[in-house]
């Protein structure tokens, strides 16, 4: 049971699996003023940055639950790096469906929203988690201006223009849910560089390490169409942040 290979090899460097750095992060951590203590699950953790910085900086404890075995045990290394291993754990598996044992402070999903099956099922499986008045996380792509085709979209990877909507719109979906956006932090091409381009190297060291792969062609063919295709769709059309929900 794993994600589809070509993700553990082109962000096996990766801390952080999507457009947002370090330092976004951080600031989407102070945003939420989390009490030290506050319990956070995260489905869909990929490597546990967020729940390991966040024990570290905010003193929170947490849950990870990500498919990927290669980043759950990159998570579970990052704890114990970071001196935080006590407070955190990471589970290897489908979080599809998975509720937590205790009721969390933050029940959060960053993207990864196909684990509820969209942004409406994420939110309901996320809110069986969370105690009352807890906040919710969904980290989400969003046209930052609506592609002109069909093609266009799925130069970003989205299999059609209506995956996805824009800003004002997506945070009116919320509201639609019966939710406050209370909170957002969003990304930007620097933090989209960081994550698209970060995987180019890292496909190429993986090529140079092992030229007889049987996957190695397909990680060529990614190689070589990625840098146009990302310059050319995704950077000029996608966003991406999180946003923090409150039930009304
Ligand atoms: N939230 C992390 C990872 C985002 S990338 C971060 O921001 O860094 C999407 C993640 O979802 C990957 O780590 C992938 O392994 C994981 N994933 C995909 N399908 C999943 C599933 N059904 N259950 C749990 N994790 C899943």
């Amino acid at each position: 049971m794993d994600i589809p290979r070509i993700f553990n090899v082109s962000e096996s460097a990766h801390r952080i699996h999507n457009p947002f750095t370090p330092e976004k992060l951080a600031t989407l951590g102070a945003a939420l003023r989390l009490e030290p203590g506050t319990r956070v699950l995260d489905l869909g953790s990929g490597s546990g940055e967020m729940l390991c910085t966040w024990a570290r900086d905010y003193g929170i404890s947490g849950t990870g639950i990500d498919l990927s075995q290669l980043f759950t045990d990159q998570a579970k290394l990052r704890a114990e790096e970071l001196g935080v291993a006590d407070r955190v754990e990471f589970l290897h598996g489908d979080a599809a469906g998975y509720v937590a044992g205790e009721k969390v402070g933050v029940a959060a999903c960053l993207g990864a929203t196909w684990i509820g099956g969209g942004i409406v099922g994420t939110v309901k499986l996320l809110a069986e988690s969370l105690r009352t008045g807890g906040i919710i996380l969904i980290g989400e792509p969003y046209w930052l201006r609506l592609p002109p085709t069909e093609d266009v979209a799925k130069g970003c990877h989205a299999g059609s223009i209506s995956d996805f909507l824009l800003l004002p719109e997506l945070l009116a979906s919320f509201g639609g849910l019966d939710y406050d956006v209370v909170e957002m932090v969003l990304s930007d091409q620097d933090g989209w560089d960081r994550y698209e381009a970060a995987k180019w190297l890292t496909m190429r060291r993986w090529l140079e390490a092992n030229p007889g792969d049987d996957f190695a062609k397909e990680v060529r063919a990614e190689l070589t169409s990625a840098p146009k295709r990302y310059a050319a769709y995704a950077r000029e059309y996608l966003g991406w942040g999180v946003f923090a929900l409150m039930a009304r």
